[in-house]
């Protein structure tokens, strides 16, 4: 089977009653959800959606949108998740460059929205907000469900997510069936689970880490999802004595340390903690063992390429690795020319394996740059491989991505957009050590001569033209940038001379 709705598929129909999601208010059987899926595939259907075509969603979590992705590949198409923090010329770009057959937004965006979508040529524009109301909602009630499953191969598009691009257009990584199904059964396996694991969900669906690695494991799985609609520290301690598994990313674990109601007694049943997206802070890791006697298996992946590497089930977890790589995956430290770095040097992550992805949507140029002759991917991480233990340590990013809060933000792109301001000669967007989401953004102005700057002004214009996480928190104005001899900005120096900002 390559299909990766149709083994999802086999599983809710394994066991109709058994609780598939429950998200406190409303509760989904197994049978009910897949109901769902084949609600929103006959919705989709009606619209005219075939193979090989695009859905884009920009919504608020909710199980409807699970199912409104499940149902787009039920007929065949691609889903499109969009961050629901970006903004209107973003949105613009994403559905002009995928070209979707439908895009579903929040109905409170939809006034703004529906002439961007018009404009990108988008044919159906619907609605659907957190409790599955809207025009989404009422587009399934005038279909009738469609049973069939369009036969899709290993190869063939299950979605496409955009990652920012560091020349400012972001690109679209476009996975495939292969990609989603071989990396979630081999997660079901290296991380043990069992069938009566039931999984907290608290993560965002924009992203693979709440939509394909927390989603399409627990499915694929038959577990119990809990179903919040975000993470929220309090939400989650309610729910937690229900849970065995919880996914997060760092900013979330350091932020249940610092509720005193998180304890050993309190996450006693729990079987596993998973963290990834971001680094893990050895700190975090300790302070979380400390307290609650576990400890947290932190793995590595990206949208690129799914999960890569993951600390053992069984077997030591070590602080500050992301373990060894997943079974069935490749990978090597580059030296980035095409050779190969021996073990315990730094250099670049390459990969390779069914996890690594089809390339960027519409960019081959770009795709063929990122590929080794060798089919490995050029992931743009630094990192290591313990010589004797055979761990992997991600050290670093090659392309300065500054991650927020698990959100990944390309400097360059909030560059552009504030040197292209009155009065500004350039910019330096860089990430600083922040206690709350891990890393924050920050940036450096150098005003052109006889200009006067405001860093709070520069802020203010960006609002609203970009996603709030990517707006720098800190904008120094100073008289000239640090560079290199190759006349190069040394970021690296700026980093360390503001590193306290935020601590
Ligand atoms: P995304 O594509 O949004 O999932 O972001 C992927 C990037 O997040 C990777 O290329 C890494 O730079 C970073 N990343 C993910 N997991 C980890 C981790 N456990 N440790 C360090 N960096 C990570």
């Amino acid at each position: 089977m390559t299909n990766l709705v149709e083994a999802i598929s086999a599983k809710l129909t394994d066991d109709k009653a058994r609780v598939a999601i429950d998200a406190g208010e409303r509760v989904w059987t197994a049978g009910a959800f897949d109901a769902d899926i084949r609600a929103a595939a006959g919705a989709l259907k009606r619209l005219g959606v075939k193979k090989g075509d695009r859905v884009a969603a920009q919504v608020e979590k909710s199980v409807e949108a699970a199912a409104l992705f499940f149902g787009t590949l039920r007929v065949g198409a691609a889903f499109l998740p969009l961050n629901s923090a970006y903004q209107k010329a973003e949105i613009g770009y994403f559905l002009g460059d995928a070209e979707p057959t439908v895009f579903v937004c929040d109905p409170k965006d939809h006034a703004v929205l529906a002439p961007v979508a018009a404009a990108a040529g988008v044919q159906h524009v619907r609605t659907l907000d957190s409790d599955g109301r809207g025009t989404w909602h009422d587009e399934i009630e005038a279909a009738d469900p469609y049973d069939p499953i369009e036969t899709m191969g290993a190869n063939d598009l299950a979605g496409i997510l955009y990652t920012s691009g560091t020349t400012g257009r972001s690109k679209g990584a476009m996975a495939t069936h292969g990609n989603l199904l071989s990396n979630a059964r081999t997660l079901v396996d290296s991380w043990g689970f069992r069938p009566d694991d039931v999984l907290l969900h608290a993560l965002p669906t924009f992203h693979i880490h709440g939509l394909f690695v927390a989603l399409n494991t627990s499915l694929l799985n038959g577990s119990t999802i809990l179903w919040l609609p975000k993470f929220d520290p309090d939400a989650v301690l309610e729910r937690l004595p229900e849970a065995t598994v919880f996914m997060g990313v760092p900013t979330y674990y350091t932020r249940l340390l610092s509720d005193p109601r998180f304890t050993r007694e309190a996450t006693r049943h729990m079987r596993l903690f998973v963290s990834g997206s971001a680094p893990l802070l050895v700190d975090t890791f300790e302070a979380f063992e400390r307290r609650t006697g576990q400890r947290i298996l932190e793995r590595y992946g990206m949208t690129e390429a799914g999960m890569i590497c993951s600390n053992p089930l069984a077997g030591p977890r070590r602080a500050g690795t992301v373990g060894k790589p997943l079974p069935g995956i490749e990978l090597r430290i580059g030296d980035g020319e095409g050779g190969v770095r021996k073990p315990g040097e730094v250099g670049v992550i390459e990969v390779r394996g069914p996890n690594v992805f089809a390339g960027y949507w519409r960019m081959p140029e770009k795709t063929a740059a990122e590929f080794r002759a060798d089919g490995f991917f050029i992931t743009g991480d630094m990192g290591t491989i313990d010589a004797e233990d055979g761990y992997v340590s991600v050290v670093g990013r090659a392309k300065d991505l500054i991650i927020c809060g698990g959100l990944n933000v390309y400097p360059k792109e909030i560059e552009d957009v504030i040197d292209a301001m009155d009065g500004v000669q350039e910019t330096a967007v860089i990430g600083l050590p922040h206690p709350d989401f891990g890393e924050a953004v920050a940036a450096v102005v150098k005003p052109r001569p006889g200009a006067a700057l405001d860093g709070a002004a520069i802020a203010a214009s960006l609002k609203g033209e970009m996603a709030n996480f990517k707006v720098p928190k800190r904008i120094w104005i100073v008289d000239d940038l640090p560079r290199n001899a190759m006349g190069k900005v040394q970021k690296n120096v700026l980093r360390d001379q503001y590193k306290d900002t935020f601590q």
